[in-house]
């Protein structure tokens, strides 16, 4: 079996993951049906059979319907949020079958309270590496905001995604990684690899290319979400925020994600 992996440009800068064998398909956080409907239209061979879903936002769940009504996909979602019913509902350590796909489903809450992530491991004799599909809540150089969880929450989520295999293909929601990468220079100026990154992402975005997918090895490298317990992190945080006692690491965290908030 060979898969197929397109990231599908939604809005100003949403990616809709399509992800397929030749025949079966899946797509992960439809926000918009148009860009699945036109992609289907260019792969006849394509049948779209799964719908996931990561968690509740509109801009992930906004092309549902029109999807379920022309293709008659099954929808599969997080157990407890407010989505297009009907959903077959999913909870953290579950395994599913999508599209012939065999997806672990991850808890992450954090961008909202009931957010999930998929985690392919590939089977047998595929060459393809392990893919992840995390929504909202890691991206190539950040994480997503705080909407309904806490920063401890969101520390354990990011270190649930970290904690897998680091050839992992990260396949994020959103292409912010210019804007992320920014932010990530200001608090690790001297960091090679963030800078080779976004020289290199600058060229990409520059030829309207998509930045991702990302891998998890390169995010442990550049991403200070996930570096917040290295002292390069830590001094930087530190540095904007004085008033921080010790250096409990939620609060490290919450103040990067803070800082990052209010960053120009
Ligand atoms: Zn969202
Ligand atoms: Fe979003």
């Amino acid at each position: 079996m060979t898969t197929h992996l397109l990231p599908l440009p939604a809005f100003a800068d949403n990616y809709i993951w399509l992800l397929h064998d030749g025949r079966r398909a899946l797509v992960v956080d439809p926000g918009d049906a148009q860009p699945v409907l036109d992609a289907l239209a260019r792969m006849p061979d394509l049948q779209l059979e799964a719908i996931l879903l990561t968690h509740h936002h509109a801009d992930h769940t906004g092309g549902v319907a029109t999807l379920r009504s022309q293709t008659g996909a099954q929808v599969l979602g997080p157990a407890d949020e407010k989505l297009p019913e009907p959903v077959s509902r999913l909870n953290a350590g579950d395994t599913v079958e999508a599209a012939g796909f065999r997806l672990q489903v991850i808890g992450v809450p954090g961008h909202t309270a009931g957010h999930i992530a998929y985690f392919l491991e590939p089977a047998g004799t595929d060459a393809t590496p392990p893919l992840l599909f995390c929504g909202d809540t890691l991206f190539s150089g950040g994480c997503g905001r705080l909407f309904e969880g806490t920063p401890a929450q969101m520390l354990a989520s990011l270190d649930r995604l970290s904690a897998l295999p680091c050839n992992t293909r990260v396949c994020c929601a959103h292409e912010y990684t210019l804007s992320n990468l920014r932010f990530a220079l200001a608090v690790e100026p001297h960091n090679q690899a963030l800078i080779d990154h976004h020289a290199r992402c600058t060229d990409l975005r520059a030829k309207h290319e998509p930045t991702l997918p990302s891998t998890l090895a390169l995010e442990q490298a550049i991403n200070p979400f996930l570096r917040s317990r290295l002292p390069s992190v830590i001094e930087a945080v530190q540095a904007q925020a004085p008033d921080l006692p010790g250096a409990d690491e939620a609060a490290v965290f919450a103040r990067l994600r803070e800082w990052k908030n209010n960053f120009k």
